[in-house]
């Protein structure tokens, strides 16, 4: 059977993640498929953040306020960047 195995996300596996038909340990699937959820999860949060500095900035969106707003920001910057990289970040950004 081996070489006629296509793997791919849908291919069953048993308990150690190796296909059940070829025996090849698919667990580098499951990590790709992993790093997938996290980008599409941080593409979802960035999204979500960009709609509300849209909503607030050009429809005058007044369920939050300014400062909400910088806290959304900062928490999803923290998030997707690292608290240290955005503390990084802020730092080369800010004016002497
Ligand atoms: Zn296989």
């Amino acid at each position: 059977m081996e070489g006629c195995c296509i793997h791919s996300i849908g291919t069953s596996v048993d308990e150690d993640g190796c296909c059940t038909s070829c025996g090849e340990d698919l667990n580098y699937i499951a990590e790709q498929q992993e790093q997938i959820n996290q980008l599409q999860a941080e593409k979802e949060k960035l999204l979500e953040l960009v709609q509300a500095v849209y909503r607030k900035h050009h429809l005058s969106d007044d369920t939050f306020g300014w400062g909400e707003l910088g806290d959304m920001l900062c928490d999803g910057l923290c998030e997707i960047m690292g608290d240290k990289k955005f503390q990084e970040w802020v730092s080369s950004k800010s004016k002497p």
